[in-house]
């Protein structure tokens, strides 16, 4: 009898993914990575000791995209100690470079786009036998497998309902690097949900570019049915959806807002500017007042609304007087919290035709002027929240020993003491707020 051959232990295949930009992308290094572990290979926190490095990347503002270049050339260094380690750049820099990635940077693997997410795990054995990958476009065909995700680590599931967007603002890339809009027909959607709920997710999360213009492919169903659908789900308790288009809600949206408890009383509605004459060069399709009288209307179906907004300053042409009423309207509608960013000129888009350069220490200048005057507002609002109780979901630990965070239903983040016994991760707690900083709550569970 032949001896049975000795059994070597190998190491498992490590992989490590970074990952910038939006939910959108958050959801593909889920995907990407639950792929991966299909295969048997496992995450890594740190970059060199990993097989396969996936960067996903975001190319909405120029510095995003310069970013994951100088990470690409410190990653290939590693092949110098790994000569099996693949490089991938994946996301919406992959979609916008494509063949040109792999020209400059000479041990870069492969290349795949946000359509193409679906196929990693193909790319990656393709490449293992030799070939160099380019997979970018947008394939009638596409995978989604809803096993193949790996959410672990996350108390919230997250579900595409659109992939891609039509809308064409003037100056956003976001249509050239995720292609046409593509609604997902709602038995798909409500199919995701339900196998989230089945594995105890309690918080859902639905993701588009334009997420409220979701229609039913080929039918006559849109977004307002879509949420009345997916609220009404048992075990749906938290409800969220990211990022709503200020255009595309209708006062049957606004009403399904008000009528459900576990919608979440949180939104992101980015109005880009306060100035009419910036949003019509914005393509935006809405004027100051259309948008304050929207958030009028849903502060009055949901009072205890948080409204959150995107602001570009320095957009080409912006003057000083535009700027103002940027500031004005901050004043006015009073956001929960502003993500604001200098204008970035992006390839292939209008904007930079559509009026002068402002001056980059103009739009710095700005730039701080708008933090400074959102993070009184912030904290004013802040402020008012102490003594309020709120159940919040915990989503890790503090800084500090003892510390716990969660968020509320609002979307704020709080921070609060563990006490004798530490709440789980995932849980929901009660918490009653006792102070205020600009960007979260300090509280004491009750
Ligand atoms: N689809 C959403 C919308 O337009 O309402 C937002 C998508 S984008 C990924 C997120 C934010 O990035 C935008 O709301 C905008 O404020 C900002 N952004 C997009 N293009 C930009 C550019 N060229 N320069 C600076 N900021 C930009």
């Amino acid at each position: 009898m032949t001896a049975l051959p000795t059994i070597v232990a190998k190491a498992p295949r490590r992989f490590y993914i970074e990952t910038w930009g939006c939910q959108m992308n958050e959801l593909d290094s889920q995907r990407m990575a639950g792929q991966l572990m299909q295969q048997g290979i496992l995450p890594t926190r740190a970059p060199e000791e990993a097989d396969v490095i996936l960067l996903n990347s975001c190319s909405v503002r120029d510095k995003a995209e310069q970013k994951v270049y100088s990470r690409l050339g410190e990653y290939r260094l590693f092949k110098r100690q790994n000569a099996d380690l693949l490089i991938g750049l994946c996301g919406c820099v992959a979609q916008q470079e494509g063949e040109r990635a792999l020209d400059r940077v000479p041990d870069l693997d492969f290349v795949v786009g946000p359509a193409r997410v679906g196929e990693l795990a193909q790319i990656v054995s393709r490449r293992r036998q030799g070939e160099r990958v380019v997979a970018t476009g947008f394939p009638e065909e596409r995978t989604y497998d809803i096993d193949a995700v790996a959410r672990s680590g996350e108390y919230k599931g997250m579900v595409t309902l659109i992939e891609g967007c039509d809308k064409n603002c003037t100056f956003c890339i976001v249509p050239t690097t995720r292609g046409p809009e593509r609604s997902r027909p709602l038995a798909n959607v409500l199919a995701e949900v339900r196998h989230l709920l089945d594995y105890g997710f309690q918080e859902i999360e639905l993701l588009g570019q334009t997420v409220n213009h979701w229609r039913e492919p080929g039918g006559d169903l849109d977004f307002a049915d879509l949420l009345e659908a997916v609220a009404t789900l048992p075990g749906v308790c938290r409800l969220r959806f990211i990022t709503s288009y200020p255009r595309d809600f209708t006062p049957r949206m606004v009403e399904k807002v008000g009528t459900h408890a576990n919608i979440c009383p949180y939104l992101h509605l980015p109005v880009q500017s306060g100035a009419d004459n910036v949003l019509r060069r914005m393509g935006r399709g809405y004027t100051r007042e259309q948008y304050v009288d929207l958030a009028r209307q849903l502060r009055a179906a949901r009072p205890d609304l948080a409204l959150s907004t995107d602001i570009i300053v320095g957009f080409p042409g912006e003057s000083d007087d535009e700027f103002e009423q940027t500031l004005g309207l901050v004043e006015e509608t009073r956001f929960a919290s502003l993500y604001a960013f200098k204008y970035s000129p992006r390839p292939g888009t209008a904007a930079p035709r559509l009026g002068a350069p402002v001056d980059p220490d103009v739009a710095s200048e700005r730039l701080q002027r708008l933090f400074a005057r959102q993070e009184t507002i912030q904290k004013e609002i802040n402020l008012s929240l102490v003594g309020k109780e709120y159940d919040v979901v915990v989503t890790g630990w503090g800084r500090e020993p003892g510390m716990q965070m969660g968020r509320t239903p609002c979307h704020r983040i709080v921070h609060f003491a563990t006490g004798a016994e530490p709440a789980d991760l995932g849980s929901v707690t009660r918490v009653r707020v006792a102070g205020a900083l600009t960007h979260s709550l300090k509280a004491e569970r009750v």
